[in-house]
Protein backbone atom coordinates (compact mmCIF):
# COMPACT_ATOMS: atom_id res chain seq x y z
CA UNK A 1 0.00 0.00 0.00
CA UNK A 2 1.40 3.25 -1.47
CA UNK A 3 0.78 6.44 1.39
CA UNK A 4 1.74 8.73 -1.16
CA UNK A 5 -1.78 11.19 -1.73
CA UNK A 6 -3.70 10.12 -4.92
CA UNK A 7 -6.49 12.52 -5.31
CA UNK A 8 -9.88 11.19 -4.05
CA UNK A 9 -11.85 11.91 -7.93
CA UNK A 10 -8.63 9.56 -9.19
CA UNK A 11 -9.51 7.13 -7.05
CA UNK A 12 -12.96 6.56 -7.47
CA UNK A 13 -12.56 6.85 -11.38
CA UNK A 14 -14.98 3.88 -13.29
CA UNK A 15 -12.64 2.12 -15.48
CA UNK A 16 -12.57 2.07 -18.96
CA UNK A 17 -13.58 -0.99 -20.18
CA UNK A 18 -11.68 -1.41 -23.59
CA UNK A 19 -13.65 -3.68 -26.74
CA UNK A 20 -12.10 -6.83 -26.27
CA UNK A 21 -9.09 -7.62 -28.32
CA UNK A 22 -8.98 -10.39 -31.06
CA UNK A 23 -7.67 -13.60 -29.66
CA UNK A 24 -7.82 -16.18 -32.26
CA UNK A 25 -8.02 -15.70 -36.29
CA UNK A 26 -11.26 -16.72 -36.78
CA UNK A 27 -12.93 -14.30 -34.74
CA UNK A 28 -15.22 -11.16 -36.11
CA UNK A 29 -13.45 -8.37 -33.57
CA UNK A 30 -16.59 -5.87 -33.74
CA UNK A 31 -16.01 -5.00 -30.27
CA UNK A 32 -14.74 -1.20 -30.81
CA UNK A 33 -16.25 0.09 -33.70
CA UNK A 34 -12.76 0.12 -35.99
CA UNK A 35 -13.58 -0.07 -39.88
CA UNK A 36 -12.99 -3.60 -40.67
CA UNK A 37 -10.32 -2.57 -43.43
CA UNK A 38 -6.64 -1.76 -42.96
CA UNK A 39 -5.59 1.90 -43.99
CA UNK A 40 -4.80 2.72 -47.18
CA UNK A 41 -1.72 2.16 -49.26
CA UNK A 42 -1.31 5.83 -49.61
CA UNK A 43 -1.26 6.48 -45.96
CA UNK A 44 0.52 3.56 -44.63
CA UNK A 45 3.17 4.60 -47.47
CA UNK A 46 3.33 8.30 -45.41
CA UNK A 47 3.86 6.39 -42.27
CA UNK A 48 6.47 4.40 -42.78
CA UNK A 49 8.08 7.12 -45.12
CA UNK A 50 8.01 9.35 -41.56
CA UNK A 51 9.27 6.19 -39.25
CA UNK A 52 12.71 6.69 -40.52
CA UNK A 53 12.83 10.18 -38.83
CA UNK A 54 12.37 9.82 -35.68
CA UNK A 55 15.10 10.14 -34.20
CA UNK A 56 13.72 13.79 -34.42
CA UNK A 57 10.73 15.51 -32.64
CA UNK A 58 7.37 16.39 -34.75
CA UNK A 59 5.86 19.45 -35.11
CA UNK A 60 4.67 20.39 -31.73
CA UNK A 61 1.38 21.46 -32.25
CA UNK A 62 1.55 19.42 -35.38
CA UNK A 63 1.23 22.62 -37.45
CA UNK A 64 1.24 20.92 -40.90
CA UNK A 65 -1.50 18.54 -40.23
CA UNK A 66 -3.45 21.93 -38.28
CA UNK A 67 -3.32 23.48 -42.00
CA UNK A 68 -4.81 20.51 -43.73
CA UNK A 69 -7.90 20.21 -41.36
CA UNK A 70 -7.97 24.20 -41.96
CA UNK A 71 -8.26 24.28 -45.54
CA UNK A 72 -10.69 21.15 -45.68
CA UNK A 73 -13.15 22.86 -43.29
CA UNK A 74 -12.46 26.73 -44.14
CA UNK A 75 -11.29 27.98 -41.10
CA UNK A 76 -8.53 29.55 -40.09
CA UNK A 77 -5.24 27.19 -38.53
CA UNK A 78 -6.09 29.13 -35.17
CA UNK A 79 -9.94 27.39 -34.84
CA UNK A 80 -7.94 23.91 -34.94
CA UNK A 81 -6.20 22.10 -32.36
CA UNK A 82 -5.12 17.90 -32.89
CA UNK A 83 -4.29 15.60 -30.22
CA UNK A 84 -3.62 11.71 -29.42
CA UNK A 85 -6.93 10.54 -30.13
CA UNK A 86 -9.92 12.69 -29.70
CA UNK A 87 -10.39 11.25 -25.97
CA UNK A 88 -7.41 12.70 -25.19
CA UNK A 89 -8.61 16.56 -26.34
CA UNK A 90 -12.11 15.96 -24.59
CA UNK A 91 -9.92 15.96 -21.42
CA UNK A 92 -8.25 18.77 -22.26
CA UNK A 93 -10.86 20.68 -23.15
CA UNK A 94 -12.46 19.68 -19.44
CA UNK A 95 -9.12 20.58 -17.82
CA UNK A 96 -9.12 24.19 -19.73
CA UNK A 97 -12.46 24.88 -18.43
CA UNK A 98 -13.83 23.38 -15.51
CA UNK A 99 -12.87 24.38 -11.55
CA UNK A 100 -13.38 21.91 -9.04
CA UNK A 101 -16.61 20.92 -8.47
CA UNK A 102 -17.93 22.79 -11.69
CA UNK A 103 -20.62 20.49 -13.37
CA UNK A 104 -20.83 18.93 -17.05
CA UNK A 105 -24.40 17.90 -18.82
CA UNK A 106 -23.91 15.06 -20.88
CA UNK A 107 -26.11 12.32 -22.24
CA UNK A 108 -26.40 8.97 -20.92
CA UNK A 109 -25.65 6.35 -21.76
CA UNK A 110 -22.73 7.67 -23.97
CA UNK A 111 -19.33 7.27 -24.69
CA UNK A 112 -17.78 5.88 -21.58
CA UNK A 113 -14.92 8.11 -21.49
CA UNK A 114 -17.13 10.86 -20.97
CA UNK A 115 -17.67 10.45 -17.07
CA UNK A 116 -14.15 9.34 -16.24
CA UNK A 117 -12.67 12.97 -18.24
CA UNK A 118 -15.33 15.10 -16.08
CA UNK A 119 -13.69 13.00 -12.86
CA UNK A 120 -10.34 13.60 -14.14
CA UNK A 121 -10.67 17.23 -14.28
CA UNK A 122 -12.51 17.53 -10.55
CA UNK A 123 -15.55 17.87 -12.12
CA UNK A 124 -19.27 16.48 -11.80
CA UNK A 125 -21.51 14.51 -14.16
CA UNK A 126 -24.72 15.78 -15.05
CA UNK A 127 -26.05 12.67 -16.55
CA UNK A 128 -29.29 13.22 -18.40
CA UNK A 129 -30.70 10.06 -19.65
CA UNK A 130 -31.66 9.16 -22.99
CA UNK A 131 -35.24 8.82 -24.18
CA UNK A 132 -36.59 5.36 -24.85
CA UNK A 133 -34.94 5.03 -28.13
CA UNK A 134 -31.42 6.13 -27.54
CA UNK A 135 -31.47 9.45 -28.46
CA UNK A 136 -30.25 12.96 -26.85
CA UNK A 137 -33.30 14.15 -24.72
CA UNK A 138 -32.54 17.59 -26.15
CA UNK A 139 -34.81 19.74 -23.76
CA UNK A 140 -34.06 18.17 -20.85
CA UNK A 141 -30.26 18.60 -21.34
CA UNK A 142 -30.75 22.11 -21.37
CA UNK A 143 -33.12 22.30 -18.40
CA UNK A 144 -29.74 20.33 -16.61
CA UNK A 145 -27.76 23.31 -17.00
CA UNK A 146 -27.37 25.79 -13.49
CA UNK A 147 -25.21 28.18 -12.95
CA UNK A 148 -22.55 26.01 -11.69
CA UNK A 149 -22.39 24.22 -15.18
CA UNK A 150 -19.25 25.00 -17.77
CA UNK A 151 -19.96 22.24 -20.74
CA UNK A 152 -22.52 20.34 -21.98
CA UNK A 153 -21.13 17.42 -24.14
CA UNK A 154 -23.18 15.78 -27.03
CA UNK A 155 -22.13 12.89 -28.72
CA UNK A 156 -23.79 12.50 -32.62
CA UNK A 157 -24.20 9.71 -33.56
CA UNK A 158 -24.60 8.41 -29.97
CA UNK A 159 -22.26 5.92 -29.46
CA UNK A 160 -23.39 3.29 -28.10
CA UNK A 161 -27.01 3.40 -28.91
CA UNK A 162 -26.55 4.70 -32.69
CA UNK A 163 -29.00 7.83 -33.50
CA UNK A 164 -27.36 10.88 -34.58
CA UNK A 165 -29.14 14.67 -33.98
CA UNK A 166 -31.29 16.29 -36.64
CA UNK A 167 -30.08 19.33 -37.78
CA UNK A 168 -33.13 20.87 -35.75
CA UNK A 169 -32.12 19.07 -32.47
CA UNK A 170 -28.76 20.00 -32.86
CA UNK A 171 -29.68 23.93 -33.89
CA UNK A 172 -32.20 23.85 -30.33
CA UNK A 173 -29.22 22.19 -27.96
CA UNK A 174 -27.01 24.74 -29.21
CA UNK A 175 -29.44 27.74 -29.07
CA UNK A 176 -30.79 26.37 -25.80
CA UNK A 177 -27.42 26.89 -24.26
CA UNK A 178 -25.83 30.08 -22.35
CA UNK A 179 -23.27 31.57 -24.60
CA UNK A 180 -20.96 30.93 -21.45
CA UNK A 181 -21.59 27.11 -21.48
CA UNK A 182 -19.13 25.34 -24.30
CA UNK A 183 -20.84 22.85 -25.81
CA UNK A 184 -18.93 20.23 -27.32
CA UNK A 185 -20.22 17.97 -29.96
CA UNK A 186 -18.55 14.64 -30.68
CA UNK A 187 -18.97 13.45 -34.18
CA UNK A 188 -16.33 10.68 -34.77
CA UNK A 189 -18.76 8.57 -36.44
CA UNK A 190 -20.31 11.47 -38.47
CA UNK A 191 -18.69 9.85 -41.89
CA UNK A 192 -21.36 7.33 -41.72
CA UNK A 193 -24.59 9.29 -41.64
CA UNK A 194 -26.64 8.56 -44.20
CA UNK A 195 -30.13 10.18 -42.68
CA UNK A 196 -29.83 13.64 -44.77
CA UNK A 197 -31.86 14.57 -41.90
CA UNK A 198 -29.14 14.92 -39.37
CA UNK A 199 -27.32 17.89 -38.62
CA UNK A 200 -23.39 18.64 -38.88
CA UNK A 201 -22.14 20.70 -35.82
CA UNK A 202 -19.77 22.65 -37.82
CA UNK A 203 -22.23 24.41 -40.15
CA UNK A 204 -22.66 26.35 -36.43
CA UNK A 205 -19.69 27.87 -35.43
CA UNK A 206 -19.90 31.06 -37.12
CA UNK A 207 -22.95 32.16 -34.94
CA UNK A 208 -22.03 30.00 -31.51
CA UNK A 209 -18.25 30.91 -30.43
CA UNK A 210 -18.94 28.83 -27.78
CA UNK A 211 -18.99 25.17 -29.78
CA UNK A 212 -16.39 22.91 -30.25
CA UNK A 213 -16.74 19.93 -32.83
CA UNK A 214 -14.51 16.89 -32.22
CA UNK A 215 -14.42 14.57 -34.84
CA UNK A 216 -11.32 11.88 -35.50
CA UNK A 217 -8.94 9.29 -37.53
CA UNK A 218 -9.88 6.72 -35.24
CA UNK A 219 -13.08 5.42 -37.39
CA UNK A 220 -13.63 6.08 -41.18
CA UNK A 221 -10.07 6.69 -42.15
CA UNK A 222 -9.30 3.30 -40.03
CA UNK A 223 -6.42 4.84 -38.40
CA UNK A 224 -7.41 4.02 -34.66
CA UNK A 225 -4.54 2.02 -33.59
CA UNK A 226 -2.49 5.71 -34.77
CA UNK A 227 -4.07 7.90 -32.15
CA UNK A 228 -4.86 11.26 -33.94
CA UNK A 229 -8.50 13.41 -33.40
CA UNK A 230 -9.11 16.85 -33.77
CA UNK A 231 -10.94 19.50 -32.37
CA UNK A 232 -12.57 23.21 -34.53
CA UNK A 233 -14.21 26.15 -32.67
CA UNK A 234 -13.14 29.44 -31.83
CA UNK A 235 -9.56 30.13 -31.15
CA UNK A 236 -9.41 32.12 -27.99
CA UNK A 237 -11.18 28.08 -26.70
CA UNK A 238 -8.64 26.26 -29.13
CA UNK A 239 -5.93 28.43 -27.79
CA UNK A 240 -6.68 27.57 -24.29
CA UNK A 241 -6.43 23.80 -25.08
CA UNK A 242 -3.82 23.90 -27.11
CA UNK A 243 -1.76 25.20 -23.54
CA UNK A 244 -3.40 22.87 -21.79
CA UNK A 245 -2.79 19.90 -24.27
CA UNK A 246 0.11 17.16 -24.20
CA UNK A 247 2.99 18.88 -26.01
CA UNK A 248 4.06 16.92 -28.98
CA UNK A 249 1.11 15.23 -28.53
CA UNK A 250 0.62 13.74 -31.97
CA UNK A 251 3.32 12.14 -33.05
CA UNK A 252 5.29 12.11 -35.92
CA UNK A 253 4.62 9.03 -38.31
CA UNK A 254 0.79 10.10 -36.76
CA UNK A 255 0.90 13.84 -38.42
CA UNK A 256 2.14 12.23 -41.73
CA UNK A 257 -0.47 9.41 -41.78
CA UNK A 258 -3.03 11.93 -40.95
CA UNK A 259 -2.10 14.36 -43.85
CA UNK A 260 -1.58 12.04 -46.33
CA UNK A 261 -5.10 10.62 -45.26
CA UNK A 262 -6.78 13.98 -46.09
CA UNK A 263 -5.56 14.36 -49.82
CA UNK A 264 -8.45 14.26 -51.90
CA UNK A 265 -8.14 10.72 -53.21
CA UNK A 266 -8.10 9.20 -50.05
CA UNK A 267 -10.59 10.95 -48.76
CA UNK A 268 -12.52 9.85 -51.50
CA UNK A 269 -11.89 6.32 -50.72
CA UNK A 270 -12.50 6.80 -47.32
CA UNK A 271 -15.98 8.12 -48.37
CA UNK A 272 -16.63 5.10 -50.65
CA UNK A 273 -16.02 2.59 -47.50
CA UNK A 274 -17.78 4.40 -45.11
CA UNK A 275 -20.76 4.31 -47.56
CA UNK A 276 -20.42 0.61 -47.88
CA UNK A 277 -19.79 0.34 -44.31
CA UNK A 278 -23.55 2.10 -43.90
CA UNK A 279 -25.03 -0.09 -46.72
CA UNK A 280 -23.94 -3.17 -44.40
CA UNK A 281 -25.21 -1.55 -41.44
CA UNK A 282 -28.99 -0.97 -43.25
CA UNK A 283 -28.70 -4.58 -44.46
CA UNK A 284 -28.10 -5.83 -40.71
CA UNK A 285 -30.47 -3.65 -39.03
CA UNK A 286 -33.03 -4.89 -41.76
CA UNK A 287 -32.44 -8.42 -41.20
CA UNK A 288 -32.36 -8.20 -37.49
CA UNK A 289 -35.86 -6.05 -37.23
CA UNK A 290 -37.45 -9.31 -39.76
CA UNK A 291 -35.72 -11.80 -36.86
CA UNK A 292 -38.05 -10.12 -34.88
CA UNK A 293 -35.36 -7.32 -33.09
CA UNK A 294 -36.37 -3.92 -31.57
CA UNK A 295 -33.25 -1.71 -32.64
CA UNK A 296 -32.96 2.48 -32.38
CA UNK A 297 -31.75 4.36 -35.77
CA UNK A 298 -28.08 3.78 -36.27
CA UNK A 299 -26.56 6.23 -38.17
CA UNK A 300 -22.84 5.28 -37.15
CA UNK A 301 -21.05 1.99 -37.69
CA UNK A 302 -22.87 -0.25 -35.51
CA UNK A 303 -25.92 -1.05 -33.58
CA UNK A 304 -27.49 -2.04 -30.23
CA UNK A 305 -29.36 -4.74 -28.66
CA UNK A 306 -30.81 -3.06 -25.52
CA UNK A 307 -31.22 -6.84 -24.09
CA UNK A 308 -31.08 -5.44 -20.74
CA UNK A 309 -30.41 -8.55 -17.84
CA UNK A 310 -29.65 -10.49 -20.72
CA UNK A 311 -26.74 -8.85 -21.93
CA UNK A 312 -23.75 -10.72 -20.60
CA UNK A 313 -25.74 -14.33 -21.96
CA UNK A 314 -26.51 -12.26 -25.19
CA UNK A 315 -22.09 -11.31 -25.74
CA UNK A 316 -21.44 -15.00 -24.12
CA UNK A 317 -23.82 -16.48 -26.99
CA UNK A 318 -21.94 -14.16 -29.75
CA UNK A 319 -18.60 -15.29 -28.54
CA UNK A 320 -19.22 -18.88 -29.22
CA UNK A 321 -20.47 -18.10 -32.18
CA UNK A 322 -16.69 -16.44 -32.89
CA UNK A 323 -18.30 -12.78 -32.84
CA UNK A 324 -16.49 -10.12 -30.17
CA UNK A 325 -19.40 -7.71 -29.24
CA UNK A 326 -19.16 -4.64 -26.64
CA UNK A 327 -21.28 -5.84 -23.86
CA UNK A 328 -22.06 -2.86 -21.15
CA UNK A 329 -23.69 -5.06 -18.44
CA UNK A 330 -27.12 -4.60 -17.35
CA UNK A 331 -27.97 -2.56 -20.56
CA UNK A 332 -27.39 -4.01 -23.66
CA UNK A 333 -24.42 -5.32 -26.29
CA UNK A 334 -23.00 -3.11 -28.61
CA UNK A 335 -21.83 -4.55 -32.01
CA UNK A 336 -19.70 -3.50 -34.87
CA UNK A 337 -20.83 -2.87 -38.61
CA UNK A 338 -17.50 -5.71 -39.82
CA UNK A 339 -17.41 -7.44 -43.60
CA UNK A 340 -19.68 -8.68 -45.33
CA UNK A 341 -19.27 -11.91 -43.80
CA UNK A 342 -18.90 -11.39 -40.46
CA UNK A 343 -22.46 -9.45 -40.72
CA UNK A 344 -23.74 -12.78 -42.01
CA UNK A 345 -22.54 -14.47 -38.74
CA UNK A 346 -23.72 -12.14 -36.61
CA UNK A 347 -27.36 -12.38 -38.05
CA UNK A 348 -27.02 -16.40 -38.13
CA UNK A 349 -25.97 -15.96 -33.99
CA UNK A 350 -28.48 -13.61 -33.58
CA UNK A 351 -31.46 -15.99 -35.50
CA UNK A 352 -29.98 -18.44 -33.25
CA UNK A 353 -30.37 -17.07 -30.09
CA UNK A 354 -34.28 -15.92 -30.55
CA UNK A 355 -34.90 -19.67 -31.79
CA UNK A 356 -33.20 -20.50 -27.99
C1 LIG B 1 -14.37 6.01 -30.93
C2 LIG B 1 -14.86 7.31 -30.41
C3 LIG B 1 -14.03 8.43 -30.43
C4 LIG B 1 -12.66 8.35 -30.98
O1 LIG B 1 -11.74 8.46 -29.98
P1 LIG B 1 -10.21 8.52 -30.38
O2 LIG B 1 -9.55 8.87 -29.10
O3 LIG B 1 -10.07 9.62 -31.41
O4 LIG B 1 -9.84 7.18 -30.92
C5 LIG B 1 -14.54 9.64 -29.98
N1 LIG B 1 -15.80 9.74 -29.55
C6 LIG B 1 -16.62 8.68 -29.52
C7 LIG B 1 -18.01 8.86 -29.07
C8 LIG B 1 -16.17 7.44 -29.93
O5 LIG B 1 -16.98 6.39 -29.87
Amino acid sequence: MTSVHIRSAVQTLPAYVPGARSTGEDVAKLSSNELPYPPQQSVLAALTDAAGGVNRYPEMTGDALVEALARRYSVTPAQVVVGNGSVALIQHILDAVCDEGDDVVLPWRSFEAYPICIAVAGARAVKVPLTADGRHDVPAMIDAITPRTRALLACTPNNPTGPALTSAELAALVEGVPERVLVVVDEAYLDFVTDPEVGDALTLLEEHPNLLVSRTFSKAHALAGLRVGYLVGESGIISAIRSVATPFGVNLPAQAAAIAALEPEALAKTARRAAAVATERDRVLAGLREQGWQLPDAEGNFYWLAVGEQTAALAEHLRAAGILARPFAGEGVRISVGTPAENDRVLAATAAWRAR
